[in-house]
């Protein structure tokens, strides 16, 4: 029977990572001392120097509508941190600037996916790829990859899942869950089977670029072959803790870029002002201004590791980017913890939340249903405090 709604918002799932951040909170009010290892955002504040750039452009009245893809100050900025983070050659007609990245990939996903169309997701991935996709008529089409392949697809494996249906492939890297980084041999391994199927586009992620351990980074676009059948997202909300500013971009052909441009216009028409003008100081910013961000990550991505692992039952790879680790719970499915089932990750989740006091994200949500996330984007203390509780809870 209808409830007044459309099919295509009753068939879309929840953000999870949005609704197990929010019930945290809803506990948190209600008193309870819960640890949200749920979201994944900076706890850090927005450096000054671009508090001090927004503040400038509300005193000088960037108060109106802006070019629908964003100022070309802005994207004339973007251009040269293409150039200078990851060689690649864009030009600013080539650039479009929206409410977040998540707004460029769902831009993106109206412009370029048919009905019908596949889309290539390795497993784990961000778990708004799908809905996305799905949202655009496309269908997800999981490639599952294991903690032992340190979660990345494999040439072969991306081979085999490419039909006559194939429109694109997205992923992030480094990637949200798994923290895997591709190198370049990797990527270039992949565009090898690319090269075969013309017709494919890639979306890259790279809104983790800068939250990298690894001391390796590339650039799907700067793989030779790939740049005029890549679409770059990136944004500023990661590396410089500008969650709620929400501006995001891509660097695309420039017909891609267009369409994107014509979907925004009658849609947002354009991002927020006062944040362009601000994001302008972040991405001229030399990457150094980051390092000490970084360096308090990488401190707690080897607390947390190091801790998981003296958690029996839990397995996990070392994440060498972003602020996450994605241990695999399985081998507590099917066990009874303090009088509760686990079946699944779900379960498994839930139970950290009510026994531990902890708030994770079940790994079904990124397409991989024996895993759970947690974000380390909190303090060292907090961190402690809740692999304690879950050690306990789960001894
Ligand atoms: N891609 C990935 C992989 C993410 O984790 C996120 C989370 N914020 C986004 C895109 C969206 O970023 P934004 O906040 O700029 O919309
Ligand atoms: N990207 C973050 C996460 O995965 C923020 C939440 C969201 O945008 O879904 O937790």
């Amino acid at each position: 029977m209808s409830n007044g709604l459309s099919d295509r918002i009753n068939n879309l799932s929840t953000s999870q990572t949005l609704a197990m951040a929010a019930l945290a909170r809803e506990l948190k009010a209600q008193g309870k001392d819960i640890i949200s290892l749920s979201l994944g955002e900076p706890d850090f504040n927005t450096p000054d120097f671009i508090k001090e750039a927004a503040k400038k452009a509300i005193d000088e009245n960037y108060s109106t509508y802006s070019p629908v893809d964003g100022y070309l100050e802005l994207k004339e900025a973007i251009c040269r941190k293409f150039k200078r983070d990851n060689n690649l050659d864009y030009k600013p007609a080539n650039i479009v600037v929206s409410t977040g990245a998540k707004q460029s990939l769902y831009n993106v996903a109206q412009c370029m996916i048919n009905d019908g169309d596949e889309v290539i997701l390795p497993a784990p991935y961000w778990v708004s790829y799908s809905e996305i996709i799905k949202m655009s008529g496309g269908i997800p089409v999981e490639v599952s990859t294991s903690i032992e392949n340190d979660f990345k697809i494999t040439p072969q494996q991306l081979e085999a899942a490419i039909t006559p249906k194939t429109k694109m492939i997205w992923y992030s890297s480094p990637c949200n869950p798994s923290g895997s980084v591709y190198s370049r041999e990797e990527f270039t391994a992949i565009a090898e089977v690319l090269k075969k199927y013309p017709n494919i586009y890639v979306v890259a992620d790279e809104i983790y670029e800068h939250i990298n351990f690894s001391g390796t980074f590339c650039s799907m676009a700067s793989i030779p072959g790939m740049f005029e059948r890549t679409i770059t997202v990136n944004g500023v909300a990661k590396a410089f803790a500008m969650t709620g500013w929400r501006i995001g971009y891509i660097g695309a052909p420039e017909f891609i870029a267009k369409a994107c441009t014509k979907m925004q216009g009658q849609v947002t028409s354009g991002a927020n002002s006062i944040a362009q003008r601000a994001t302008i100081t972040a991405v001229d910013a030399d990457p150094s201004v980051l390092n000490e961000m970084v360096a308090a990550f990488k401190s707690r991505r080897d607390l947390v590791v190091g801790l998981i692992k003296e958690i029996p039952g839990l397995k996990i790879n070392v994440p060498e980017g972003a602020f996450y680790v994605f241990p695999d719970v399985s081998s507590f499915f099917g066990k009874t913890l303090r009088g509760t089932v686990i079946n699944n990750a779900d379960d498994f989740s839930m139970y950290l939340l009510s026994e531990a006091n902890v708030a994770t994200v079940t790994g079904d949500a990124f397409g991989n249903p024996n895993c759970i996330r947690f974000s380390y984007a909190t303090s060292e203390e907090q961190l402690t405090e809740a692999m304690r509780r879950i050690k306990e809870a789960l001894a």
